[in-house]
């Protein structure tokens, strides 16, 4: 183990149909995964596991989750096969105490807003992937107190990221639109963007923002970018735009580094390809 401190991330991770396309996004997803060192797990604060509680998982062989409905059935067959890590439950539970955490043997796994990033970033699927809940009865205050508390981690050799998006507003979702922005989202997300630069705990306020209600109509999505927040603030430190852009018009994909230099050219020509643009209209919880 070497002394350095793994970078952490947030990844906006969009319609799950990216895990099977490649476009600039997932192209900035796997950029990432080969410019860090490797780690000895990762460990996932997705916007898909929304629960009464704080839990790790910590199961040895966590299942692939496809949860998610009205898409197709390519999608549904997606593995990705990691192992968990069971021992990093404790070192979790040591490292946020007080705060509790619950270790999750059997009910969760790996779901689509972890393996929908992580197919690019770790394709071969090797490194131990561990997943912490988003307690939803908890306010921004703690989601932020709880990332900077899990920051020792780091020294551990243990990647954290945050899955989400930045803007997500599901009912304003244009399908037609795969790569625009409505301007209430550009504007929330262009704020967010001054706050990681500088202050990210900052970010953490964002709900006194004009926009919120639009940008933010439910918090799951929002709350994984304030464990990156959390972690920059205990090391005092800005973060780094890896990519940014919206999809659909209600969503941000945007996304951010820490402790590590910017790796992507952030230019939105040289997509191979749009964000996807095939989801039928009645697909739901992405
Ligand atoms: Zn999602």
């Amino acid at each position: 183990m070497t002394s350095s401190v793994m970078p952490a991330a947030f990844l906006g991770h969009g319609n799950p149909m990216n895990a099977l396309g490649h476009n600039r996004y997932t192209e900035a997803w796997r950029a990432f995964g080969e410019a860090v060192p490797r780690p000895r797990a990762i460990l996932v604060v997705s916007a898909h596991w929304y629960i009464n509680a704080t839990a790790v998982t910590a199961m040895p062989r966590p299942r692939t989750i496809h949860d998610f409905y009205g898409f197709p059935d390519e999608l549904f067959r997606v593995e990705y096969p990691a192992p968990g890590l069971p021992e990093l439950a404790a070192e979790i539970s040591d490292a946020v105490h007080p705060t509790w955490v619950g270790a999750d043997a059997d009910s969760w796994g790996i779901d689509h807003g972890t393996w929908s990033v992580l197919v690019h970033a770790f394709p071969d699927a090797s490194i131990p992937v561990v997943q912490l809940s988003i307690n939803a009865d908890k306010d921004f205050a703690y989601h932020l107190e709880l990332g900077a508390k899990l920051a020792s981690l780091r020294q551990q050799g243990v990647l954290i990221i945050g899955s989400g998006n930045i803007v997500h507003n599901l009912g304003g979702m244009n399908w037609k639109l795969p790569d625009a922005g409505f301007d209430w989202a550009r504007r929330f997300d262009e704020d967010a963007k001054a706050r990681m630069a500088d202050d990210p705990t900052e970010v953490a306020r964002m709900d006194a923002h004009a926009d919120f209600r639009l940008a933010v109509p439910t918090p799951d999505h929002f709350i994984p970018l304030l464990y990156l927040a959390g972690l920059a603030g205990a090391q005092g430190a800005g973060t780094n735009l890896l990519i940014d852009g919206y999809t659909y018009g209600s969503l941000s994909m945007t996304a951010y580094t820490l402790g590590m230099p910017a790796i992507a050219p952030n230019t939105p020509a040289g997509a191979d390809e749009p964000a996807p643009a095939d989801a039928p209209p009645d697909a739901s919880n992405i």
